[in-house]
């Protein structure tokens, strides 16, 4: 048998099961899970800010695990150990999927919300959207590079050539971007919840020229800015701090409202995106780079049956890092 935390519907406390262990089907892995990190979409799934998916799913998407069997087909051998992402699975046939941009595809499927994820001890997934994984990093520390550091990398992809770049809310997602930032050479700027002294400190030990509450003007003007905290009124606050023609990358799945603003704050070529989701090509790029980065992967480790406990701490924005689940 094999246990798993499951969210029945928005709202409700996480419920654990017992189930058979999966099997895996054609082209399938069936994968021990060695640790899973908590992202903060988890918590938009089980709060109800993204649509439940109406059956009761497990989360978790950020998963390293080793893999036990394989269906046919699959490429990742028994016994090699292998990273799975939110992106699930893809269509692979409408105009984003042929176009390199599969992160959007209307059909796709998530890992930890349609699909059942990591906060278990067995995991079924996909092997064309599972990577091997940098040698050298132990299961724990790997895991944040699975969302926080993909789609991380993403969103500072799309922030452009910014030489001074602000991170508003300085989660798993941002410690992992600003070093990879700096170890670029530019400068960053981390806006912190206000009052959260913790969390600034911490953006200064990672090298942050400057660390501040987020209701703070920016000290320099920004070339660009990353948006993680889900919080809309950050928006308009961040157009305000980039310079004509910076780019603000607002980075989560779900947001709060953003309150209206002058055009004044957008004008001067400011440019307003999201980032969606990543692709597998994202992966492969960054997970080729992270070694390379001297990355320090700050985590708290927490035992599968901590979840609801560990999801607390996200909510309440107590975690320094990344939170990793071990079954
Ligand atoms: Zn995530
Ligand atoms: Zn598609």
């Amino acid at each position: 048998m094999s246990r798993a935390l499951c969210c029945d519907r928005p709202g409700a406390p996480l419920r654990a099961i017992e189930r058979p262990v999966p099997a895996p089907g054609p082209g399938e892995l069936l994968i021990a899970v060695e640790a899973c990190a908590v992202c903060r979409t988890d918590l938009h799934v089980v709060d109800g800010d993204l649509p439940h998916p109406g059956r009761p799913v497990v989360p978790g998407h950020e998963i390293v695990g080793t893999v036990l069997a394989a269906g046919a087909g699959a490429n990742h051998a028994p016994g090699s150990r292998v990273g799975v992402p939110w992106l699930g699975w893809t269509c692979g046939r409408c105009e984003w999927c042929t176009s390199g941009r599969e992160n959007l595809c209307p059909a796709a499927r998530f890992t930890g919300w349609q699909i059942d994820g990591g906060y278990a001890e067995h995991v079924v997934a996909d092997d064309r959207y599972c990577f091997a994984l940098p040698a050298g990093l132990d299961a724990v520390h790997a895991a944040p590079l699975l969302c926080a550091g993909l789609i991380g990398w993403r969103a500072l992809k799309a922030a452009g050539a910014a030489t001074a770049l602000g991170l508003y809310g300085f989660g798993a997602a941002a410690h992992l971007v600003a070093q990879v930032a700096r170890h670029q050479g530019r400068r960053v700027y981390a806006f912190v919840r206000p009052g959260d002294a913790t969390a600034a400190a911490f953006a200064r030990d990672l090298g942050c020229e400057w660390a501040g509450p987020s209701d703070a003007p920016a000290p320099v003007a920004l070339d660009a800015a990353i948006l993680f905290a889900p919080v809309g009124a950050l928006v308009p606050a961040a157009l305000r701090a980039v310079k004509p023609g910076g780019t603000v990358v607002c980075a989560g799945i779900h947001m709060s409202d953003i309150p209206s603003f002058p055009y004044a704050w957008l004008w001067g070529e400011r440019v307003l995106r999201s980032v969606a989701n990543l692709t597998r090509a994202d992966a492969a790029e960054f997970l080729a780079l992270a070694p390379t980065l001297g990355l320090r992967i700050e985590v708290e480790t927490h035992p599968l049956a901590a979840a609801e406990a560990t999801l607390a701490r996200l909510r309440a924005g107590q975690v320094s890092g990344a939170a990793v689940l071990v079954p």
